[in-house]
């Protein structure tokens, strides 16, 4: 069936701009949402895409213009602009979108205005590599063949046929690229022009179990929190004992806890906008541009522990936590409540580019669980990245504290149990590593792909702060004594633990801020269409995740100074291995849209998931 009132029809092969650069590939168009007046599109490697018609160009008129675009930039005429083979290779590798350097800023704002994306591989000959494995046999047919093409024009590359080609991607070592092996199918347009793909198209499918599900979970998590603490509650938090009493509702309401969770938010803002820390950049949006954070994450945390250990010290008696807890969780709740529906009113104004793509999808309650707004900004102050990072991470510890006073208090100890300790000491590194690795978390999940709305300000508020620390609330009236032998145990398995976590995510990090850092050369990668690289050895080439193996494991540390006994205090063990298994196959079905057959090349170099030979 033919679409007759739009520009471009089902199954015309046309030039597709690669959101978020200037790169136009070959593409065949798919259909026409009239509604969204998207186009959905094909390109050769299998991704499909939705694009703007300003984002896609006849063939004929991409020809054209690239014809006079390489007429207007030849270096007499604009020097400053030139694109000749002998400009410095370094200069040209730094017009790789993720090539960013902390010590190249001038490369990095030339990079903003020119929005330039280099692709490090186009689909390779059946000749080539036909394991999945690197060796340098293989490696050196695949340079050679990949170097023959680089004088082509990048019309001819992308008039390549496509039976000439199989969707096979290069595995080499990341020291042995250099641009002389890449395959380069780029075109620059003028600035005005390069205005990119950046609408979020309307979500689908939907993750969390759709609409019904969204209405489902908001009802669901709320409750579930207030169950879990009236559980840990009892004498005999068994069970058994289900359900646990119901105290008076009107019990619930306290206004001091809420005025001391409202001035602690106040508290961790006015240290988050201080201007006090290092200014880090986010990755590079749909739109190319990259935003600003403040990343003083452990000046913040510092700071309030000497305000918490001064207030302490002038007599303030932190077990308040402890004696009302439901109040000030029921306080958080409140706070993340109205911060999500302001969230969800403003994302109502936002411009469509500054929607996330998975919390878009027209169904007001599914958007305003699933956040619609990616980075929802007050002038410079980061909505997400402040309630992800500080209030409940830090009162996380915070509570701990009290747990830990409460259980002296209470069983009448001069120093807290060493289960007590244990806990409180694994989960304060936990929370101090994250803030003073704040950085990392610009290339996660949370950071990259999803809108803020209740689902992660309830997550960070509420959830976070207050089921989190089940284990310091469970032992405060539960003692658990621990033998020499397994305190060492549990010490060890946290460490091994953490080691993993960290790596991992560090060199995660790094790759995605400087994929050329010469302190991961050893590693190798796959190039993607997107002109990011995917890690395939290392730690991202034991498992897809191993930050999550690793975070799995210091789930097991916490847990275990609870004992047995109980299966409540268990309960953040067993949910999180839920929460990274949905994570992760979230991620892989992201992954796959976004990457293709890259990423199906990836899967099967790295077969496991989260743990070695299980799964
Ligand atoms: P990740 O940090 O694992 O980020 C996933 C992204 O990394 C992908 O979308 C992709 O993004 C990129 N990526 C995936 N594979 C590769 C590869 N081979 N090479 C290079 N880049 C790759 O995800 P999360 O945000 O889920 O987790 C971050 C950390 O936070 C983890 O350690 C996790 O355990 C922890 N966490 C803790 C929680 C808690 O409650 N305690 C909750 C959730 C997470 P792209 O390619 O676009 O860069």
């Amino acid at each position: 069936m033919r679409m007759p009132t739009v520009k471009y029809q089902r199954g015309d092969t046309v030039m597709g701009r690669w959101p978020g650069s200037n790169l136009y590939y070959e593409v065949k168009v798919q259909r026409f949402d009239s509604k969204s007046q998207l186009y959905t599109v094909i390109y050769k490697d299998g991704t499909e895409l939705e694009l703007k018609e300003q984002d896609i160009m006849n063939a004929l008129s991409f020809q054209s213009r690239l014809r006079s675009r390489s007429r207007s930039r030849s270096p007499g005429r604009r020097r400053s602009r030139s694109r000749s083979p002998g400009r410095s290779t370094r200069r040209s590798s730094s017009r790789t979108s993720a090539v960013t350097t902390e010590s190249a800023p001038t490369a990095r704002k030339e990079l903003k205005i020119k929005d330039v994306v280099e692709v490090r591989l186009t689909p390779l000959k059946q000749t080539m590599a036909t394991d999945s494995n690197t060796n340098n046999k293989h490696e050196n047919k695949e340079e050679t063949i990949a170097a023959s093409k680089v004088n082509q024009s990048p019309a001819s590359k992308n008039e390549m046929e496509p039976e000439r080609t199989q969707n096979r991607y290069n595995l080499r070592r990341r020291k042995d690229d250099g641009d002389s092996k890449v395959v380069e199918a780029k075109t620059q347009l003028s600035e005005e022009e390069a205005k990119p793909a950046t609408a979020a198209p309307a979500s689908t499918p939907l993750d969390f179990g759709g609409k019904i599900g969204a209405y489902f979970w908001l009802l669901f998590l709320p409750a579930w929190v207030f169950f879990l603490l009236l559980q840990v509650n009892q004498d005999d938090p068994s069970l058994m004992n289900f359900p646990p009493p119901l105290p008076p509702l009107e019990s619930f309401w306290d206004v001091q806890a809420f005025g001391i969770i409202v001035l602690w938010v106040l508290f961790q803002g006015l240290l988050y906008v201080l201007p006090i820390g290092k200014l880090s950049e986010g990755m590079p949006l749909r739109s190319g541009e990259r935003l600003k954070y403040r990343t003083n994450g452990f000046f913040a945390i510092t700071v309030s522990t000497i305000a918490v250990g001064a207030a302490v010290y002038q007599g303030v008696d932190l077990t308040y936590i402890h004696s009302h807890f439901l109040q000030l969780a029921l306080a958080a709740l409140l706070i993340s409540f109205l911060l999500s529906v302001y969230l969800y009113a403003r994302s109502r104004s936002a411009p469509t580019d500054q929607l996330a793509l998975g919390g878009n999808s027209g169904n007001v309650l599914y958007d305003f669980f699933k956040g619609r707004e990616l980075n929802p900004r007050i002038k410079n102050f980061d909505l997400k990245f402040f309630c992800e990072m500080r209030p409940g991470l830090i009162g996380w510890c915070v509570i701990n504290l009290g747990m830990a006073l409460a259980e002296m208090k209470e069983q009448g100890l001069e120093t807290p149990s060493p289960a007590m300790i244990l806990v409180n000491v694994f989960q304060l590194l936990y929370v101090v590593d994250g803030l003073w690795n704040e950085e990392a978390i610009l290339t996660t999940m949370d950071l990259m792909h999803d809108g803020f709305g209740f689902m992660l300000a309830f997550g960070d508020l509420v959830w976070v702060p207050f089921t989190y620390t089940l284990q310091a609330y469970y032992l405060v009236s539960h003692p658990n004594p621990l033998s020499h032998l397994t305190l060492a145990l549990i010490v060890t398995i946290k460490l091994v633990g953490f080691y993993i976590f960290r790596k991992s995510n560090s060199e995660k990090n790094a790759f995605r801020r400087n994929p050329a850092d010469p302190r991961l050369s050893h590693l190798k990668s796959i190039p993607t269409a997107t002109g990011k690289s995917l890690l395939v050895s290392g730690w991202w080439g034991v498992v897809r995740h191993p930050n999550y193996l690793g975070d799995l494991i210091m789930a097991l540390a916490w847990s275990l100074p609870c004992g047995f006994t109980h299966l409540l205090p268990w309960y953040y063990m067993i949910y999180f291995i839920i929460l990274l298994v949905h994570r992760d196959s979230r991620d892989m079905s992201e992954c796959r849209r976004k990457y293709g057959l890259a990423w199906d090349q990836y899967c099967r170099t790295v077969p496991y998931r989260i743990i070695p030979r299980i799964y």
